[in-house]
């Protein structure tokens, strides 16, 4: 690991009168896994949404690789290396697996690179690859994640932003999703990961920083996190959820 990829500093997002994220700062090293963890509403979309580009901020910073990336638009910001599988998948549903993945590498200026890009998605996720001419609409739920994450990975990212990326899935779905998230970082692949689901993600990730109404309010190292109950309790709600 070496020095922070992506900074972002005191972000705040506005909905019209509401405030969608008060104060975030985040740091993300190079080739780690950050977890970005809080409940319902916490802040978590709205905080890679602004990174991506997708919603404005109305304040802090942003800085990508050492520049300061903050308003700059989504085309922009994935076109330097930093991409987004977002919640709820948002595919184009008439088209097929490999349409939706093709549509991922638009970026991608040299189009000699879009096949062997292709191949590592499917090889990834080969049940992209059996579906690949089938339409985006019939998958299941976890292949939708799995097309989702293959979009995203198309643009060739440095940073690869993923939106509870377990939301919906069945237990054995969710596992190999993240022995794949394992497998790229194995490969080097830099990650931000938002997750409710709090035991998975400080399973897989080196750092996190807790979220609570659109502050960041904890962070330290993954580990430390898990181990810490008191912690989950006061900030994460693992234990008193339905009492
Ligand atoms: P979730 O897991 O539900 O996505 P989250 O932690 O990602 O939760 P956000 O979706 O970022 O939280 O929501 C943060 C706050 O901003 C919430 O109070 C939410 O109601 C509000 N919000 C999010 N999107 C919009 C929007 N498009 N218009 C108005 N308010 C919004």
């Amino acid at each position: 690991m070496s020095g922070p990829i992506l900074t972002v500093a005191n972000l705040m997002v506005r909905y019209g009168d509401l405030v969608g994220v008060a104060d975030v700062s985040l740091t993300v090293p190079s080739g780690s896994i950050v977890a970005l963890l809080g409940s319902n509403g916490a802040g978590k979309t709205t905080t890679l949404n602004a990174i991506a580009g997708l919603v404005p901020p109305a304040g802090g910073t942003v800085t990508w690789q050492g520049t300061d990336i903050t308003g700059r638009p989504a085309h922009a910001i994935v076109a330097g290396g930093l991409a987004l599988a977002p919640e709820g998948w948002r595919l184009f549903v008439q088209q097929t697996v490999e349409q939706n993945l093709r549509l991922g590498a638009t970026v991608i200026a040299d189009k000699s690179r879009v096949p062997a890009l292709l191949d590592r998605v499917f090889s990834l996720f080969p049940r992209l690859a059996e579906r690949r001419k089938q339409r985006s609409g019939t998958l299941s739920g976890g292949e939708r994640q799995m097309l989702a994450t293959g979009r995203a990975l198309m643009s060739d990212p440095k940073l690869l932003m993923l939106d509870e990326p377990s939301l919906g899935l069945a237990p054995a779905v969710v596992e190999s999703m993240y022995e794949t998230l394992a497998k790229l970082k194995r490969e080097g692949l830099t990650m931000l990961l938002a997750e409710q689901a709090v035991e998975l993600a400080l399973e897989v990730a080196d750092y996190a920083y807790v979220l609570q109404t659109g502050k960041t309010v904890l962070e330290g190292p993954a580990a430390q996190l898990a181990d810490d109950r008191d912690v989950q309790r006061i900030y994460l709600g693992l234990e008193t959820e339905g009492s």
